[in-house]
């Protein structure tokens, strides 16, 4: 008999290999269809802060009701509409969906979109940008545009004009899941983003020392680079009052509340500012 050792070992695996395969190339079939179908929605979480006692703003986060699959999350699918090429289309709706429902909110409140790397790469981003405050008629200073550190693993200079561009048109500029990704300190002081984001990860396990004297150095950081901060994942009061004490006023996370649809807006304003205005914000004020 002829030895198949090591061949075999493909084969018994390949049955599997495919169906993963075909699994990922439907996804990306329904994927093309679904923004036709309207299958997607934008959940809104509140910016929280935690000086003024008020809801500062809200992140629009992307979800995908599929029709079978239930709801998928981003993280599942933006690396395959990135990619297919659809990120671009599914970009420009997100920015066009969100721009509009911040306009019908008080103009103290900002929105904050996430814009994948890829989509730096089409020529048309700015104008998208523009098109969206045109038609919703949104102030340029109301939206906010989340970036995160993998934008600058190439094309730098053309990537730090885009920004710029955002800059100069009133938009903040902000930094996401800071901390975590590649050599952002010298894009730091190349380009001054207007506002870091606090990784989730500093922010779960606050109570290690080590953590501390990271959210303590990017705080102070920020400080000395006059930009604003703000802490994403709190999930309990202590992590709250953590972050409060060392100077972090703005907050996300799911102690305030988790996304939610933008129906369900007015009630968790409402809710927050009820909380914060009451005991809690007062004991919050004495620590
Ligand atoms: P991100 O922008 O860093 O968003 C924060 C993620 O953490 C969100 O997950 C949010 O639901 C979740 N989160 C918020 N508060 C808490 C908390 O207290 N605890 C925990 N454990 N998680 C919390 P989500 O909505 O699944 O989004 C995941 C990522 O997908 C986002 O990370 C962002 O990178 C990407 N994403 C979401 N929407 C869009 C979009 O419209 N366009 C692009 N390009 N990317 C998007
Ligand atoms: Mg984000
Ligand atoms: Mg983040
Ligand atoms: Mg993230």
């Amino acid at each position: 008999k002829e030895d198949r050792s090591g061949i075999g070992s493909c084969e018994v695996f390949e049955p599997a290999m495919r169906a993963r395969l075909k699994e990922r190339c439907e996804m990306e079939v329904d994927l093309k269809a679904a923004l036709d179908a309207e299958e997607f929605e934008l959940y809104y979480q509140p910016f929280v802060d935690m000086a003024e006692k008020r809801v500062s703003g809200f992140e629009a986060l992307l979800r995908w009701r599929h029709p079978e699959k239930g709801m998928i999350s981003p993280a599942d699918f933006i690396p395959l509409a990135e990619e297919s090429g659809l990120i671009d289309r599914l970009g420009i709706w997100c920015l066009n969906t969100a721009c509009a429902e911040a306009a019908t909110w008080p103009e103290t409140m900002t929105i904050s979109v996430n814009l994948s790397p890829m989509q730096f790469k089409s020529d048309t981003l700015l104008a998208d940008i523009d098109n969206a405050l045109k038609t919703s008629g949104l102030a340029a200073n109301r939206l906010q545009i989340e970036v995160t550190e993998s934008l600058f693993l190439d094309q730098s200079d053309r990537i730090l004009d885009i920004l710029k561009e955002m800059r100069s048109r009133g938009l903040t500029v902000s930094m996401d899941d800071f901390g975590t990704g590649y050599s952002s300190l010298g894009y730091l002081s190349r380009f001054s983003f207007n506002k870091i984001k606090i990784d989730q990860s500093f922010v779960r396990d606050l109570g290690r020392q080590e953590n501390i004297a990271i959210v303590r150095s990017v705080i102070g950081l920020s400080k000395s680079l006059k930009m604003q901060v703000i802490a994403e994942g709190i999930e309990t009061e202590q992590q709250m009052r953590g972050l409060l004490a060392e100077g972090c006023r703005e907050m996300q996370g799911y102690f305030f509340s988790k996304p939610q649809p933008k129906e369900e807006l007015p009630r968790m304003i409402a809710e927050i500012t009820k909380r914060w205005t009451g005991d809690l914000g007062a004991s919050a004020d004495a620590a």
